[in-house]
């Protein structure tokens, strides 16, 4: 190998490659983050920014099944498949059907929770090791519910978190009223979740890790990368201008693009991307106390240092399609009815691509083709969510420290 300032190359500098680059500079590694964008450009920019430890439920469940078939009648609705996609995207629903079934639910329940409980445990002190545990903000969410039939469908998921020691408050509508006033008659029941927080800006949070990484020693590349081989006991990544770095280990980081950089080491894993809209409205478009999620509807109403982000859906439609901006406006239309009060005037459109497997699990774990490149990808609705977890796992498999948890679940061999 070439005499390289660095051991690692970190390949990816949205949330995970960040937190991930932070945690190695921590235990003394010299790190390379590579990025063809800069830090936090894609998904991690404009997400909704919860650290959501209480969701633990995969999406990949026998619920969604039941209710995906009347999502997508509305082509505007939460769930969409344009038809030119959708014999692209067949595989990756036929696994995620599969994914779905009660005893593969229980399986990715089970991980999920692991995944989760260690998140919770390492988030706080990660953030706060890197000076940005004022980004953080502790006012929990609101689950909302219209009818007695989705309430009680919902009871039932909500259960599953109780062997997991997870904290919820079933409300009536004086109890919505005592948490969130301002919400539309229609809403007759909720569930409080404390255990959920709110960052002040993902895009700012992200970029914070990067920075708090670079101060310990990483460097930062702006250069796509083309390809990964092994070579020597570690690895050479060629970059889109032809020329070549080497490190004694890569990690793969970059999000919804993740699968092109393993395939070019053999490693087949089926991610696509469910690309996620939402609007940003000025500062004191309401006065909200805290996140509103209305399932029913998949999305959610965030507060930010920056204003009220509306946003969510689901849109199964590849990297390449240009954004249908329609989806923003179209959950922006539901909000003017579910908050009544709110000013919907003035916001930003923005479109990410959440990077999702189908068993709604991320890949964390050595390349079955390439021990010295490490994957840490796909984390779907919740990269944010498990970053810092994310960061210490792949920490310690870089110094061969036996994992917190079994990583059997994530293994990117399992498909
Ligand atoms: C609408 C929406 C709302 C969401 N809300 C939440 C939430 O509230 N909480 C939560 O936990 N999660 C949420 N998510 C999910 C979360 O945003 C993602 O899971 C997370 O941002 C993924 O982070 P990442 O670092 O893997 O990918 P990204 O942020 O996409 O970063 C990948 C990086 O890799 C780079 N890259 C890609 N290919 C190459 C290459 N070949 N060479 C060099 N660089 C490359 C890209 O430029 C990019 O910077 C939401 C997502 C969406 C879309």
């Amino acid at each position: 190998l070439r005499d390289e300032p660095f051991d690692i190359a970190v390949i990816g500098a949205g949330i995970i490659g960040c937190a991930v680059a932070f945690a190695l500079c921590e235990a003394g590694k010299r790190v390379l983050l590579v990025d063809r964008k800069g830090m936090a450009q894609e998904a991690s920019a404009g997400n909704a920014g919860a650290l959501a430890f209480s969701d633990i439920v995969p999406l990949a469940s026998p619920g969604i099944l039941r209710k995906a078939p009347g999502w997508l009648v509305d082509p505007l609705g939460p769930l969409s498949l344009p038809p030119s996609y959708a014999l692209a995207a067949a595989p990756w629903l036929w696994r995620f059907f599969r994914a779905s079934t009660p005893a593969r639910f229980r399986e990715s329940l089970e991980a999920q929770a692991a995944l989760m409980a260690l998140a919770r445990r390492e988030t706080l002190p990660l953030l706060e090791r890197a000076g940005l545990a004022r980004e953080v903000v502790s006012h929990g969410a609101l689950t909302l519910y219209e009818s007695e039939r989705a309430f009680a469908a919902a009871r039932s998921e909500w259960a599953l978190r109780d062997a997991h020691g997870i904290a919820y408050e079933h409300l009536d509508r004086a109890g919505i009223d005592a948490r969130q006033p301002g919400l539309a008659p229609r809403f007759r029941h909720a569930t409080y979740s404390a255990d959920w927080h709110n960052v002040r800006d993902p895009q700012a949070l992200a970029q914070g890790l990067g920075e708090a990484a670079i101060a310990r020693g990483a460097a930062m590349k702006r250069a796509p990368v083309s390809r990964l081989a092994e070579h020597d006991g570690g690895v050479i990544i060629t970059l889109g201008d032809g020329t070549t770095l080497t490190a004694s280990t890569a990690v793969v980081a970059a999000g919804a693009w993740s699968h092109r950089l393993a395939a070019t080491l053999g490693d087949r894993i089926p991610l696509e991307t469910e690309r996620g809209y939402n609007t940003t409205l000025p500062k004191g478009a309401f006065d909200l106390n805290c996140q509103l999620i209305f399932s029913e509807h998949g999305f959610v109403v965030s507060p930010l240092d920056a204003g009220i982000r509306v946003g969510g859906a689901v849109e199964l439609a590849g990297l390449k399609r240009p954004p249908d901006y329609r989806r923003s406006r179209a959950m922006l239309e539901k909000t003017k009815a579910f908050l009544p009060g709110i000013k919907t005037g003035e916001g930003i459109e923005w479109m990410g691509f959440r990077p999702s497997l189908p068993d709604s699990l991320p890949v964390i774990g050595r390349s079955p083709k390439a021990r010295n490149v490490i994957h840490a990808f796909g984390h779907g609705h919740l990269g944010l969510t498990q970053s810092a977890a994310t960061a210490i796992l792949v920490r310690d498999l870089v110094l061969g420290r036996p994992p917190s948890i079994d990583l059997t679940p994530y293994s990117p061999a399992r498909f």
